[in-house]
């Protein structure tokens, strides 16, 4: 019964141990899932913020870049007003001024189909849409205004009009006023796009107006110059405004530091500017007003004039060409110091989670594994369970000594196990005559009764004849030789499976199991014969003949450990009664 109860005991102990071993185990992955979700979520942030630079970045590039198109378009268009202005002028060498005007119409023919194009480019933000009726629009006037110059530069030139060419070249004004909605609608978007794109958008702009109404003084005046005919109040009038405009844009983007982001080498733009442009060209205009406002006797021709001027508008168009050109070049180091921080990010980012991965595992197997495993070990000894030698296998640190330790507490077990063994056979072994002694006999009956199997089994009760008379006359030493002597002889009498103890003072006990009782008392008769045919030779030399008396019962007739035993008594006294040296049962 109490085996059963243990057995159940340990069951339930394992089934514990691989439970709690489960459950340590869940929790680590738990902790493990919640270092990876948080390092993830962190990652994230950062991943997703660095690609929102990088996006804005990029964005900021494609945008300024569009910007800088229109605002080269409105140069080209600006810029063939020299040809035009010239193939209208009178005395002029038709032939080269005609190339130049082809020349410069292809080239803004393709600066504006190139922004037409962009105007639906997926590439942007959202598609230019916008754009395109403006574009439209810039497109009808300039077919118009150019279909105007051909027409009049077709004319013999004495039947060319002040008048007509005026409109004429205000025809190409117009193209340039179609085109401000582009420039408002570039300014918004870059400043919608990022509000630190404003301030270039601004002065971009600026630059580009001084280039147009550079442009612009010139042409007001081209007219009357084209025809030799004096200036009309109107045409001083134009200019001087355009002039004061020009000196208003100037007083703000002439200053010092009011482009962001310009090359310390292209502040020599704006000394050319001041020299060139406001200087020199600036005596031109004074030139041919001082003399335009008397007479039509001008001191150059239109194309002169044209040939002249133009050159002095040059640094301005340098100006914003490098102030565009360091803005995009700055915008686009920033797209790139962008791209390079995702990069690191993502880099940084994927190689945080291999070594945290590569660390959980380490964790597992250098420390939660091996804990478990102490852990497992610890309980499996406690519980009499044989495990493994660990020594070794917990490397050099922390986890190796503890294995040791538990390899000690293993071996130091294991010793204490090999001694409870000794003690317990020494329990159930009697000293002198090395039998199984009376406690021994009484479990085997015992555990027999429990188990209730053999019912074959017989039990051979003996007593050594007038044993006390040997003591009496030879001594208790000589009283110990026949007992020893006689245990002997029983031993060479029985066969292995007979269990023979000795029961008390100079009596022992035989269980021959599997035995009926005719078997059992020959066994004894063999016993009594081997015992009395021999006589025990005592160390100096004499002989004693010794008998004894048997008492045989078998199990069947007699249920019960106890009753068997004290059948077998009964027949003892039997023998003993019926003279002694026999066997009764
Ligand atoms: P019987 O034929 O009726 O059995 O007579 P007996 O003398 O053998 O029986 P009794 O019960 O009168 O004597 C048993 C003696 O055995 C008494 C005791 O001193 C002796 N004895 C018991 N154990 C030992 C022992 O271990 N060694 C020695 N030398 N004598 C022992
Ligand atoms: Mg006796
Ligand atoms: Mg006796």
């Amino acid at each position: 019964m109490t085996n059963h109860t243990d057995n159940e005991l340990e069951d339930r102990k394992s089934v514990g141990d691989i439970r709690s071993a489960k459950l340590l185990r869940r929790k680590l992955q738990w902790l493990i899932g919640i270092v990876v979700a948080c390092t993830g979520v962190l990652a994230t942030e950062i991943i997703a913020a660095s690609y929102s630079d990088f996006v804005i970045a990029r964005r900021n590039l494609v945008e300024v870049m569009a910007f800088c198109r229109v605002l080269d378009t409105a140069t080209y268009l600006s810029a063939e007003r020299g040809p035009s202005n010239g193939v209208m002028g009178i005395g002029v060498a038709t032939g080269s001024v005609q190339a130049r005007l082809a020349e410069f119409r292809s080239r803004s023919d393709a600066a504006l189909s190139e922004i037409i194009a962009g105007a639906t480019d997926g590439s942007r933000s959202e598609p230019a849409a916008a754009l395109s009726p403006i574009l439209a629009e810039v497109q009808r006037r300039l077919v118009i205004a150019r279909a105007e110059i051909d027409r009049i530069a077709a004319l013999p030139p004495e039947r060319r009009d002040l008048k007509e060419i005026q409109l004429a070249i205000e025809g190409m004004f117009a193209v340039i006023d179609a085109m401000r909605p582009a420039f408002d609608w570039n300014i918004q978007r870059l400043t919608n796009t990022d509000p630190d794109l404003a301030g270039i958008a601004i002065a971009a702009h600026m630059l580009a107006n001084l280039r147009e109404d550079g442009g612009r003084l010139a042409s007001q005046l081209m007219a009357p110059v084209a025809v030799g005919q004096p200036l009309e109040a109107r045409n001083i009038a134009d200019s001087e405004r355009t002039r004061g405009r020009l000196q208003e844009i100037w007083s703000v983007v002439g200053r010092p530091g009011a482009l962001p982001g310009l090359k310390p080498k292209n502040i020599a733009d704006i000394a050319a500017i001041e020299h060139e442009f406001f200087g020199e060209g600036f005596a031109i205009i004074d030139s041919v007003v001082s003399v335009g406002r008397h007479t039509g006797h001008y001191p150059m021709t239109a194309e002169q004039f044209t040939d002249r001027y133009v050159p002095k508008m040059k640094p301005l168009e340098t100006l914003r060409r490098d102030f565009m050109d360091a803005t995009v070049e700055r915008l686009a180091s920033s797209k790139t110091q962008a791209s390079i921080k995702l990069t690191i990010a993502s880099t940084a980012t994927f190689a945080l989670f291999i070594v945290l991965l590569i660390l959980m595992r380490r964790a597992r197997s250098l420390v939660f594994e091996p804990l478990l495993l102490a852990r497992h070990s610890i309980i499996e000894l406690a519980n009499d369970r044989p495990i493994a030698r660990l020594s070794g296998k917990g490397g050099e640190g922390e986890m190796g000594r503890l294995f040791d330790a538990i390899d000690v507490l293993r071996v130091r077990l294991d010793e204490r196990t090999l001694l409870m063994k000794h003690l317990e056979r020494q329990a159930e072994t009697d000293e002198l005559t090395g039998l199984l002694n009376r406690r021994a006999l009484e479990l085997i009956g015992g555990a027999e009764d429990a188990a209730g199997n053999d019912k074959n089994a017989c039990l051979i009760l003996m007593d050594i004849d007038h044993f006390k008379q040997i003591n009496d006359t030879h001594g208790h030493l000589v009283g110990d030789i026949v007992l020893k002597e006689t245990a002997r002889i029983i031993r060479y009498s029985v066969r292995s499976s007979d269990l023979v103890a000795r029961f008390g003072g100079e009596e022992f006990a035989v269980i021959t199991p599997g035995d009926d009782l005719e078997a059992a008392r020959a066994l004894a008769e063999r016993i009594r014969s081997n015992l009395a045919r021999a006589p025990i030779t005592l160390a100096d030399g004499r002989e004693l003949n010794v008998t004894a008396s048997f008492g045989v019962a078998g199990a069947d007739a007699n249920p019960g450990w106890k009753g068997l035993i004290e059948s077998a008594d009964t027949e003892l006294y039997r023998a003993k009664s019926a003279g002694r040296n026999r066997v009764c049962g």
